[in-house]
């Protein structure tokens, strides 16, 4: 029983998409590719850029960084403002059509958008704008911003018309907008999505994830506030806030998996975050065990954290085949299926004859832990307990994570021996949702969870908004 990449790809949640834009005194170009790089986890079918020098021009393709960002389409490109894109489809089809950043030409000049998030109201507005004439030419929520932004830019200046235009929105968003020259970010009131803004050496830029900055040997400056649209240029930026909610509602999915573990997101440090979560673990799903072990790579903080707390040695306890990547990046089953091969193996000498925690960061359909406590048994594992460094994901993401099924989640509906027993581990723990809470830093008003209670931050058709049994 093998772990192979697509059970890996089953059973993660998926990444979703990462924005960036420049504003320098020199060109752009090879830094957007290189702040796309560093993104590159968060979304691995397609990428793009669009620069402005006197017109925009832009490159977007299926496809990693460094393959759409390279050849004579790449080498044409010049100008000192930009934005770029990385993308894992969650609202649209995936399909070159489909890859950002987005262009559309207005009597106002050129409008180009990068989009990370879903909108919860885009069936809505696009059968209102359907019915009213308008012509889309992709299936994303994308493309309802910009077309609505092109229109809102014929009656008003750029920060107004992007004002009027996430009036018209809910949902998830974090956005990168070139008007002309003019470059400006965006985040949606609850600042689901996270976006923030540095200083390097040519001017600034947003990200979103704040590793950018320190990769470009520049400096983190703040985070977008929700509901703040920023203008950059190379000596500055100024900010315009947006009146809200009293309350925000950062994704918890950004800190517990989806984020790199360096970079700092709402003042968190999402490694710190990580390895407090498997102290909490530790404290609340005690194990007696002999070793703890991580999935790599994305357990590897969670179990360190548990290991501390517990005490109980902390090794490496499976080999991670790295060179099996590329195969990720296109969502199809059957694509996924071309190169199947193994993606974990245990060492045998950590586990053999040992009780053995393993600690993984999250789990949706548990496809992959139970081929891995398989896999430790064979090699001789005395006991399996198997740690989770996220409370149960019981619920759909309808903000940018393709989490979309109830039927898919493994903890829906079951106790922990119920899982125990689906994974064959001697026991299963989680962390809780205080626990969560506590290992943020951050109060239950201020968090998206809804994935985990089912209480959602805004609006959805047919489930429970937040707060509602309070507001009764
Ligand atoms: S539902 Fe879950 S994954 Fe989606 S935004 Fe909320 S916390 Fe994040």
């Amino acid at each position: 029983m093998a772990v192979t990449m697509e059970d890996a790809m089953d059973d993660a949640p998926k990444h979703f998409c990462g924005v960036v834009a420049m504003a320098f005194n020199s060109d752009v170009k090879s830094d957007l590719k290189k702040a796309l790089r560093v993104i590159q986890h968060r979304g691995q079918e397609a990428a793009g850029i669009a620069v402005f020098d006197g017109a925009t021009k832009y490159v977007r393709k299926m496809g990693l960084v460094h393959e759409v960002l390279a050849g004579p389409e790449y080498d044409a490109l010049h100008g000192n403002v930009g934005i770029g894109h990385v993308r894992y489809s969650t609202t649209g089809s995936s399909c070159a059509q489909n890859c950002q950043p987005i262009v559309v030409t207005t009597n106002v000049g050129d409008v180009a958008l990068g989009h990370n998030g879903d909108l919860v109201n885009a069936t809505k507005l696009r059968n209102k704008l359907q019915n009213d004439g308008w012509a889309f030419l992709t299936t994303t929520d994308s493309e309802i911003i910009i077309r609505i932004l092109a229109n809102e830019l014929t009656q008003s200046d750029p920060v107004k018309a992007i004002r009027s235009t996430l009036k018209c929105l809910d949902g998830a968003y974090a956005l990168v907008i070139m008007i002309g020259g003019r470059v400006y970010g965006a985040r949606d009131p609850l600042g689901l999505r996270p976006l923030c803004l540095g200083k390097l050496d040519k001017g600034y830029c947003l990200a979103s994830e704040s590793a950018v900055f320190d990769i470009l040997q520049g400096e983190f400056v703040r985070d977008i506030a929700p509901g703040e649209i920023v203008e950059i240029t190379p000596t500055g930026f100024t900010g315009h806030k947006m009146s809200g909610p009293a309350h925000t509602a950062h994704c918890m999915f950004e800190w517990v998996y989806f984020a790199r573990p360096d970079t700092i997101m709402d003042g968190r440090e999402v490694y710190d975050v990580r390895k407090k979560l498997g102290q909490v673990l530790a404290l609340e799903q005690p194990a007696d065990a002999d070793v703890v072990i991580p999935v790599p790579d994305s357990g590897r903080a969670n179990a360190l954290g548990f290991a501390q707390e517990s005490g109980i040695m902390y090794e490496e306890g499976l080999m991670k085949n790295r060179y099996v990547e590329r195969t990720f990046i296109l969502p199809e089953q059957a694509k996924r299926e071309e190169g199947v091969s193994l993606k974990l193996n245990p060492i045998r000498s950590t586990v053999l004859g040992k009780r053995v925690v393993v600690v993984d960061d999250s789990i949706v359909r548990g496809t992959t832990l139970r081929k891995i406590v398989y896999m430790l048994r064979r090699a001789g594992a005395a006991e399996v307990h198997v740690r989770i460094g996220c409370p149960p994901v019981i619920a759909p993401c309808y903000y940018g994570i393709d989490m979309k099924t109830r039927d898919h989640f493994i903890a829906a509906g079951r106790t922990f021996e119920e899982i125990a027993e689906l994974l064959n581990a001697d026991s299963v723990g989680y962390t809780s949702v205080k626990g969560l809470q506590s290992a943020l830093g951050l109060s239950e008003q201020d968090l998206c969870m809804a994935c985990l209670t089912a209480e959602y931050p805004t609006c959805v058709p047919g489930e429970k908004m937040r707060f509602q049994k309070t507001l009764l």
